[in-house]
């Protein structure tokens, strides 16, 4: 089959779950037999988000070949089990760093280099994925931004012409609101039809439309947009608010958004395929009773910020047929005398990563309480540095342990400056990124969680465990049960006295799906809830 191209678009306001729709239409065309990858494409100018202040723009994410990224290959990866890699990430700044290498490498011979058709065609260039799109049949493009914003025309200036080009083998998803409005007492359409007119203007007619929305719309109300939009009736899908994100592909299932999809693209639709995994995943999720309350330590109070360790927990949580609480403490906050009383009836503890100085004595304070209360603990990047430092302190006597992240002139710089990270000045990708292989050791708790023992794990740090030290840890009680086969470097501690007490350097929550929670996050859950699961 030639590759399909679908375009989600978004309309009217932000933040109404493009990424949740994409993986939704991901996840039913996969459970069709097809093969399908999602990217994102997003219209500010930095080169990828790795710069970019967990405040503004949440969780940054990590593909397993070093690409710093968007929360929301986070969602294409959890939802559809896919492993998206550095081309399922585009920026505006990334076209254009392209565009202009190219102009100063002389590629473009005396041309004036204009938004149209330089940028526009490395927009499209970028979208097709001509290297590797044999590899798919559908590719699914989700669109940063709403439609109208300055910075994503060239964006729908290449949809529209990828749409004229590719004919048949490309279709338009657009997502609008539909409010209500209480003291009228009705849901209103208008700025639907007001963004579809918009993105008409541009030259794009939508084939699909899916109106996000708190109450349920009539037939009424999708036939009224139907005729406004020059959209069919059966293209009109609703999204309506469900109690979990992982419902979303039922429900759009049970609408036939597939199937509508599919007639689009004229392939016959076949029988609606069953999810069976998918169902039971989301029986265990209606059915989990047991509370399990979780403390997150960290320092972004905002629910993004830790978008993967939280879904990670949360999934973790259901496979052990438990909902997860999860309470965010704030590690500036913390301090010797207040920390009983801040993680007092957690079932267990999870140190968050991290960068720079602030919160991080909050962090030590809370690592060597939950250790010596053997609380189960969960360090993870900086996190686990944090284990390490506390160690260091507290049990192998070097009160001034710290990291050279910290404290540049540290006498025990327990958590040290890789070397070959020692003369880099620029900041934007330059970290230990993406999936190394990690070893771990025979006996250990977690070999015995992984069951194996080569595994491979996501990076996104500069500064590693200290090897000099490494004999001290060891015969003090905190192991080093993974390292890195070629370069030694620790990949994980553990104290195999305590009941559950592991960092990791690695980010394991990068890698946990909805049909297959990390084992790590598993295992984690399972000793809070003082059970196997
Ligand atoms: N700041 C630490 C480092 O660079 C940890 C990074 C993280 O937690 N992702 O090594």
């Amino acid at each position: 089959m030639q590759t399909k191209y679908i375009f989600v678009t978004g309309g009217v306001v932000s933040s109404l779950g493009k990424g949740i729709i994409s993986s939704s239409i991901g996840k039913l065309l996969q459970a069709r037999g097809y093969r399908i990858t999602i990217q994102k494409f997003d219209p500010y100018i930095n080169i990828d988000p790795g710069t970019l202040n967990p405040y503004e723009h949440g969780e940054c994410y990590v593909t397993n070949d070093g690409m710093e990224t968007d929360l929301d290959l986070g969602h294409y990866e959890r939802f559809t089990g896919i492993r998206t890699t550095r081309n399922n990430s585009v920026t505006t700044g990334r076209i254009y760093k392209t565009v202009i290498d190219r102009e100063r490498h002389g590629d473009y011979l005396g041309k004036t280099i204009q938004v149209v058709p330089h940028i526009t065609d490395e927009i499209k260039r970028r979208m097709l994925r001509q290297e590797d799109s044999t590899d798919y049949d559908f590719i699914i493009t989700e669109v940063g931004g709403t439609i109208g914003d300055i910075e994503s025309a060239p964006f729908m200036e290449a949809i529209r012409q990828l749409r004229w080009e590719l004919g048949r083998n490309a279709v338009s998803v657009h997502l609008t609101y539909v409010p209500y409005l209480k003291a009228a007492g009705e849901l209103k359409t208008k700025p639907t039809q007001h963004s579809v007119k918009e993105m008409q203007g541009m030259g794009i007619q939508p084939d699909i439309l899916i109106l996000r929305t708190e109450l349920h719309l009539s037939d009424g109300i999708r036939s009224k947009v139907a005729s406004f939009c020059n959209v069919d009736l059966e293209c009109v899908v609703q999204s309506e608010d469900l109690p979990s994100i992982y419902e979303v592909p039922v429900n759009m299932q049970k609408q036939g958004l597939d199937a509508a999809i599919l007639r689009k693209f004229a392939i016959p639709v076949g029988e609606t395929p069953a999810m069976l995994p998918w169902h039971e995943f989301l029986n265990k999720q209606k059915t989990a009773t047991t509370i399990v309350r979780i403390g997150l330590v960290g320092k972004y109070d905002l629910q993004d910020a830790y978008k993967s360790i939280r879904e990670s927990l949360n999934l973790a949580g259901i496979y052990c047929g438990a909902k997860v609480k999860m309470e965010f403490i704030n590690s500036e906050a913390i301090t010797k005398q207040n920390v009983g009383e801040l993680l007092e009836g957690f079932a267990g503890v999870l140190i968050c990563p991290g960068f720079g100085q602030r919160g991080i004595e909050g962090k030590i304070i809370a690592a060597e309480y939950t250790r010596t209360h053997d609380i189960p603990t969960f360090g993870i990047c900086l996190g686990m540095q944090m284990m390490v430092i506390e160690f260091a302190r507290n049990v192998l006597g070097l009160s001034d342990a710290n990291s050279r992240e910290m404290d540049a002139d540290t006498p025990h710089n327990v958590i040290d400056i890789m070397e070959d990270q020692k003369n880099i000045t620029n900041m934007g990708g330059t970290m230990r990124l993406g999936a190394y292989a990690c070893e771990l050791r025979e006996g250990s708790k977690v070999a015995s969680i992984y069951k194996e023992a080569m595994i491979s794990e996501r990076h996104r740090h500069r500064y590693e465990f200290n090897n000099d030290y490494l004999t001290d840890y060891e015969s003090h009680g905190m192991q080093c049960v993974g390292t890195n086969p070629e370069s030694h470097l620790v990949e994980i501690v553990e104290i195999p006295d305590n009941r559950w007490y592991i960092g990791t350097q690695f980010h394991p929550e990068y890698s946990s799906t909805v049909l297959r929670p990390h084992p790590l996050f598993v295992s984690f859950i399972s000793a809070t809830l003082q059970s196997s699961c």
